[in-house]
């Protein structure tokens, strides 16, 4: 049986440095997300990668054996190697699936494959509450979540958000200041399925809420590869995808 092999990149600079995000997030984001998604039943490798190793742990080789690819970001995206900025946009439209969390807006990463410079927003840290609207019933991302889950506290995002027109719209939150934001979108390049999902700041226990586990664990579905999802179903086979 061929398994969705996960990759999760987390910058890992403010769980080092502030003893409040510490205490949130002690195995750092990173190590919350993989606490999400390794005892799937058809999750297979789960590597994780931060700032400081990435150029030692997403080499070529590597990230060949990927399927899905989660990606934090916020203080430090100028501190991402170049050439493996290159390495995962091209995966990405070989086919490997990209889940781009919260700030990781404004990641190299997200910038290159979205052509927006900046994908800037409005935003602001006020502990607001957030209500997060699906507007696309029926999608595999949103399956479970119900019409609307509520985030108890969050950063704020706003639009305008400078991002190409998505795909599909999967979520609109509204804070409590009054704003709304495109909180979850899909994008295609080449054979690769994009996800920005806008949640998830560091000073709140976002990762471990329901909801949002649920959130992370369908978008990881949905943007597989789509060959190896077939190999998968049919529960058995071991052809590799010819991109
Ligand atoms: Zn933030």
């Amino acid at each position: 049986m061929k398994k969705i092999n996960v990759a999760i990149f987390n910058e890992f600079f403010h769980e080092q440095n502030e003893e409040r995000i510490a205490a949130i997030y002690p195995e750092g984001i990173h190590g919350a997300i993989a606490n999400i998604v390794k005892n799937e039943p058809d999750v297979g490798d789960v590597i994780t990668a931060t700032v400081y190793n990435h150029t030692e742990v997403f080499t070529q080789e590597c990230l060949d054996n990927i399927d899905v690819m989660f990606w934090w970001g916020h203080l430090k995206h100028g501190d991402v190697d170049d050439e493996i900025v290159r390495r995962v946009c091209r995966r990405v439209y070989e086919g490997m699936g990209l889940i781009v969390l919260h700030s990781g807006h404004a990641s190299k990463v997200f910038q290159k494959l979205m052509g927006t410079p900046s994908g800037s927003l409005r935003w602001r840290e006020s502990d607001d509450k957030c209500l997060v609207w699906v507007v696309s019933q029926g999608h595999p991302i949103a399956e479970g979540l119900g019409e609307c889950f509520i985030v108890p506290a969050e950063e704020t995002y706003g639009e305008q958000f400078s991002i190409p027109e998505p795909d599909e719209l999967i979520f609109i939150s509204w804070f409590e200041g009054g704003e709304v934001f495109r909180s979850g979108c899909t994008f295609r390049r080449g054979a690769g399925k994009i996800f920005y999902f806008q949640n998830g700041h560091e000073s709140y226990p976002t990762y471990y809420q329901e909801e949002v586990k649920t959130v992370l664990k369908n978008a990881m579905r949905w943007v597989c590869p789509y060959e190896k999802k077939i190999v998968y179903d049919l529960g058995g086979g071991n052809a590799k995808p010819k991109i």
